[in-house]
C-alpha cells in the first residue's frame, strides 16, 4: 500500500508555481493577483481564506482580502463582485461560501465574470469543463487529477466509482475522469444516496472517490484488493483524548481499507491540501490568459 501524500505534493506544486512567478517577474510581466471576499465570522471560512491568502504569499502572488460583516446585504456584495470583475489588476477572485442567509449564493456565483471565476463554480466554466473546452476546474476535482497524475496511477480503461454527487466534488470528478484525456478514459459509475446496493458497486471499482460526508462510511468489505482510494471526506468526530476534543476522519474507514488498497489518501493530509494548490494553478492560468485568451476579454465567453 502506498500513501498519497497531499502535503508533499501540494508543496511541490507550490514550489513549481513560485518558480513560474519568479520567471514572470524576471521578464517584467504582471504578477498574478488573486482576491478573496470573506463575509461574516464563520471560523472554518476564516481559516480557509487565511490559508488561501497565505498560499498566495508563499508563491509570490499578489493577494487582496476583502472582509465584510454578517450584516452585508446582497446588493452590497454584488457591488463588490462587479468591482472585482471590472478591476484590470485582479486576475481571479473567489467569494468564500457559505454566505449569510440574506444573500442568494447562486445569484452571487452567476454575477462573477467566468473569466475570473478561479473557483470554477460558474455554470459557464462547468459547461466548458463538461465539453472538454479550456476551463477553470473546481478545486477539489482538479487536486484529485493532480494526485492521480503525479503518482503515476493509470486511469485509462479503469472502472471508477464515485460516491456522492455534489456539484463541487462528485459530479465534476465523474465528468473529468470519463473524458478522453491524459488523466481520464475511466468507465465511471456515479453513486449517491439512492443507489441500490452500493457495496456491490464499490467492490467492482478499480478507483474509488469517496465524497459523502459520513465518517468511515466505506468499510473494508466494500472494496476489492488493489483498489485506489481517494478519500475527500473531512468529518469531525468527538475525541476526548484530542486537544481540541475532536479529530478529523475521512469518509473511508482507513484502518480497514488501507491494507487492501494499492494507493490511498489519508485524512488529514490527503485531498485537503491540494485544494488551495488548485486555486493557485487556476489563478496562474488566469494571469496567463490560458483559459480565456486576452484577445477575447471584451467578448462574451
Ligand atoms: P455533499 O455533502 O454536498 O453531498 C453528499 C453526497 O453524498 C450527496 O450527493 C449524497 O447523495 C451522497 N450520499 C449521502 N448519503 C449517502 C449514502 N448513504 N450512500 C451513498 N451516497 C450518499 O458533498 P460534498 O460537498 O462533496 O462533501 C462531501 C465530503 O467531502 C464532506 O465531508 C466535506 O467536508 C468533504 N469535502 C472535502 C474537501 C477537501 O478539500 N478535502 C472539499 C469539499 C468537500
Amino acid at each position: 500500500m502506498q500513501l498519497i501524500d497531499g502535503n508533499k505534493l501540494a508543496q511541490e506544486i507550490k514550489d513549481e508555481i513560485a518558480g513560474e512567478v519568479r520567471k514572470i517577474q524576471a521578464e517584467g510581466g504582471k504578477i498574478p493577483h488573486l482576491a478573496a471576499v470573506l463575509v461574516g465570522e464563520d471560523p472554518a471560512s476564516q481559516s480557509y481564506v487565511r490559508s488561501k491568502v497565505r498560499s498566495c504569499e508563499q508563491v509570490g502572488f499578489k493577494s487582496t482580502l476583502i472582509r465584510r460583516g454578517t450584516e452585508l446585504t446582497e446588493a452590497e456584495l454584488l457591488d463588490i463582485v462587479q468591482g472585482l470583475n471590472e478591476d484590470p489588476d485582479i486576475d481571479g477572485f473567489i467569494v468564500q461560501l457559505p454566505l449569510p442567509a440574506q444573500i442568494d449564493e447562486l445569484k452571487v456565483t452567476l454575477a462573477i465574470d467566468p473569466r475570473k471565476d478561479v473557483d470554477g463554480f460558474h455554470p459557464v466554466n462547468f459547461g466548458r469543463m463538461a465539453q472538454g473546452l479550456p476551463a477553470y476546474l473546481p478545486a477539489t476535482p482538479y487536486g484529485i487529477l493532480q494526485m492521480l497524475e503525479r503518482y503515476g496511477i493509470e486511469t485509462s480503461g479503469k472502472h471508477c466509482v464515485v460516491v456522492g454527487r455534489s456539484n463541487i466534488v462528485g459530479t465534476p470528478i465523474s465528468i473529468l475522469l470519463s473524458r478522453k484525456a491524459k488523466v481520464g478514459n475511466c468507465t465511471v459509475t456515479l453513486t449517491h444516496s439512492r443507489t441500490r446496493d452500493l457495496p456491490a458497486e464499490t467492490r467492482r471499482a478499480d478507483i474509488i472517490i469517496a465524497a459523502i460526508g459520513i465518517p468511515n462510511f466505506v468499510r473494508g468489505d466494500m472494496v476489492k484488493e488493489g483498489v485506489v482510494v481517494i478519500d475527500v471526506g473531512i468529518n469531525r468526530v468527538d475525541d476526548p483524548t484530542a486537544k481540541r476534543g475532536y479529530r478529523l476522519v475521512g469518509d473511508v474507514h482507513f484502518d480497514e481499507v488501507a491494507p487492501k488498497a494499492s494507493f490511498i489518501t489519508p485524512v488529514p493530509g490527503g485531498v485537503g491540501p491540494m485544494t488551495v494548490t488548485s486555486l493557485l494553478m487556476n489563478t496562474l492560468r488566469a494571469a496567463r490568459g490560458e483559459v480565456y485568451p486576452p484577445a477575447a476579454k471584451s467578448k462574451t465567453p
